[in-house]
C-alpha cells in the first residue's frame, strides 16, 4: 500500500472517507459532550455528517463555542467520555478484536488497552482570548511522535541530527510536539530555552545541526547569540516556530547570514492552536510551498472568517481542523484563528509528496494582540463578528484595527449602519453591550455611520479592515 504522503488523489480520497466515518461515527458521535449537544441542537446524526464533503458544510467551532462564558472548564466537553462497554461497541475492528480477546483471558489487560486509547494522560495548553487545557490519551502521544518521525522526513532531517531548542519550556502543543518529534525520529534533543547563557553552553557542547527559535523575537535571539560569539558552525537547519510572517524570516535570514555566518536554511513549523500535529515547511522546496499536513489524521479546511461557514470565494480564509484518530480532546470542524490564502491539494512541486499543503499561513491573525489603552489584550475578531452580524438593529458593519492619532496606542474600531427606523444613539449602546458580552472587551469606538458610509480597505476579511 502507498505510504499516505505518496498517495493518488483517487486513493487518498477514498482512506479518508473511511477515516471521516470511523470518527465521526464511532468516536465523536457516541463520545463527545460537547458534539453530541450540538448535533442534536442542528437537528443531525453523526452519520449525516460523516463524509468529507458533508463535513465541511457543518459550521466550524471554536474555543468560544466551546466556553461562551469564557471559562476554560467548558472544554472538558471535547474531551472524549468511553466507558468499557462503549469502547466494545465502537472501536474498529482490529483494536475491538485484540480488546475482546484480552478480555477473554485478562480483564486486567482489557483495561489497560482501553485506558491506552482513551485515558486522558497528558495535557498542554492552548487558547487566544481564553487559556484551556488540550488532553492527550497515550494512543494520542503514540501518534504525535509518529508524526513527528514524518515531520523530520519533510524538514529533511535524519537521527543523526542534534536539535537545541530555543523555546521557552511552555506546556504547549508545539514544544510537547517537537519533543515527542524527535523522540519519534530518535534524534537527541537539547532544551536549554532562551536563557542565552545556557544556550551558548549547550551550543558549544552539543553541536547542534538544528536550532529551533520562536519566530517572534527569533531574530533578537540569534543577534543576542551572534554578539556572545555563538559556535554555530555546525548548523544546517534552524526551525522557526510560529510560523513566521514575511519580515520576521527576512530578518531571521538576515542576522543567520550576515551576523553570524551562518548558512543554515531556516523552516518554519506550527501547530494550529488547539490541535497537536506539528506541520512542517519541506527542504525540497527551501521553505516555499507551505506548511505539509497529514491527511490521514486530519482534514484540513478554510472557512469565511466572519461566519466559520463553508465558503466559495478564493479568498484568504480561517484555518479548520477536523482530527481524525485522535481521542482525549477531539477536534471537528475547529476554528484555529489562523488565516491562511489556500489550502493546495496538488502534489508539492518541491518534495513530491501529496498531502495538502497550507499556504501563507498567518498564525492567530483573526485573534491579534493589540496594545490598548488599558493594556495588552487579545482581541477575537471572530467574536467581534458574530455580535455584529444577523441583528436586526444593524444593516451592515466593518471592524477597523488601527492606531490612535492622540497616544499612538492601537484601537479597534466598530463601524454601524443601522436601518432607517432605528436611534443611533440607541444601537450605540446595544452593540457596545453585546460586543462586551462576547468578547470580554469593550471596544475603543463605536460609530454610527451618520451619512450612510462605511469605511472601506484591505483587512483580513471584506469585513475586519486594518489601517496601515
Ligand atoms: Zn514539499
Amino acid at each position: 500500500m502507498a505510504s499516505w504522503d505518496r498517495c493518488s488523489p483517487s486513493r487518498l480520497a477514498a482512506r479518508r472517507e473511511v477515516a471521516v466515518r470511523a470518527q465521526v461515527v464511532d468516536w465523536i458521535g457516541p463520545f463527545s459532550p460537547f458534539w453530541r449537544e450540538r448535533f442534536s441542537a442542528l437537528g443531525r446524526t453523526p452519520r449525516q455528517v460523516a463524509s468529507v464533503s458533508s463535513l465541511e458544510r457543518l459550521p466550524a467551532v471554536g474555543e468560544r463555542d466551546v466556553c461562551p462564558d469564557g471559562d476554560p472548564a467548558g472544554a472538558a466537553a471535547l474531551v472524549l467520555q468511553t466507558q468499557e462497554r462503549g469502547y466494545a461497541l465502537h472501536a474498529e475492528g482490529p483494536a475491538l478484536r485484540r480488546a475482546l480477546w484480552r478480555r477473554a483471558v485478562s480483564r486486567r489487560s482489557y483495561r489497560d488497552l482501553i485506558e491506552a486509547e482513551t485515558r486522558p494522560t497528558s495535557y498542554v495548553y492552548a487558547g487566544q482570548a481564553l487559556r484551556f487545557p488540550v488532553a492527550s490519551t497515550r494512543s494520542d502521544l503514540d501518534i504525535v511522535a509518529r508524526v513527528g518521525a514524518r515531520l523530520w522526513k519533510v524538514l529533511g532531517l535524519r537521527r543523526s541530527d542534534v536539535v537545541v531548542s530555543a523555546l521557552r519550556a511552555d506546556a504547549t502543543a508545539l514544544v510537547s510536539g517537537l519533543s515527542l518529534a524527535a523522540l519519534g525520529a530518535g534524534s537527541p534533543m537539547f532544551v536549554p530555552g532562551e536563557d542565552v547563557e545556557a544556550l551558548l553552553d549547550t551550543l558549544r557542547i552539543a553541536e547542534p545541526t538544528v536550532l529551533v527559535v520562536p519566530a517572534t523575537g527569533g531574530a533578537a535571539l540569534l543577534r543576542r547569540l551572534a554578539g556572545a560569539g555563538a559556535a554555530v558552525a555546525s548548523l544546517t537547519t534552524v526551525l522557526v516556530a510560529g510560523p513566521p510572517n514575511e519580515q520576521e524570516r527576512v530578518e531571521i535570514d538576515e542576522v543567520l547570514g550576515s551576523a553570524l555566518g551562518s548558512r543554515a536554511l531556516t523552516l518554519a513549523v506550527h501547530v494550529p492552536d488547539g490541535h497537536r500535529l506539528v506541520w512542517g515547511e519541506c527542504r525540497d522546496s527551501a521553505g516555499r510551498t507551505g506548511l505539509h499536513t497529514y491527511p490521514d489524521l486530519e482534514l484540513v479546511d478554510l472557512v469565511d472568517p466572519e461566519t466559520g461557514e463553508f465558503s466559495e470565494d478564493e479568498r484568504p480564509g480561517e484555518v479548520v481542523v477536523t482530527q481524525l484518530g485522535m481521542r482525549g480532546s477531539a477536534l471537528l470542524r475547529w476554528r484555529t484563528g489562523d488565516l491562511a490564502s489556500y489550502v493546495d491539494e496538488r502534489p508539492c512541486p518541491g518534495c513530491r509528496r501529496t498531502v495538502p499543503r497550507v499556504v501563507e499561513l498567518r498564525g492567530s491573525a483573526l485573534v491579534p494582540e493589540l496594545a490598548l489603552r488599558t493594556g495588552l489584550r487579545p482581541v477575537d475578531l471572530r467574536a467581534v463578528a458574530s455580535a455584529l452580524s444577523g441583528r436586526p438593529d444593524v444593516s451592515d458593519w466593518r471592524v477597523v484595527l488601527g492606531s490612535s492619532a492622540r497616544d499612538g496606542s492601537e484601537e479597534f474600531l466598530v463601524h454601524v449602519l443601522p436601518p432607517p427606523q432605528e436611534v443611533p444613539a440607541d444601537v450605540a449602546v446595544a452593540v457596545t453591550r453585546d460586543l462586551r458580552m462576547a468578547t470580554g472587551l469593550l471596544p475603543s469606538q463605536v460609530i454610527v455611520a451618520a451619512d450612510g458610509s462605511l469605511p472601506s480597505g484591505e483587512g483580513l476579511s471584506p469585513r475586519l479592515l486594518v489601517d496601515p
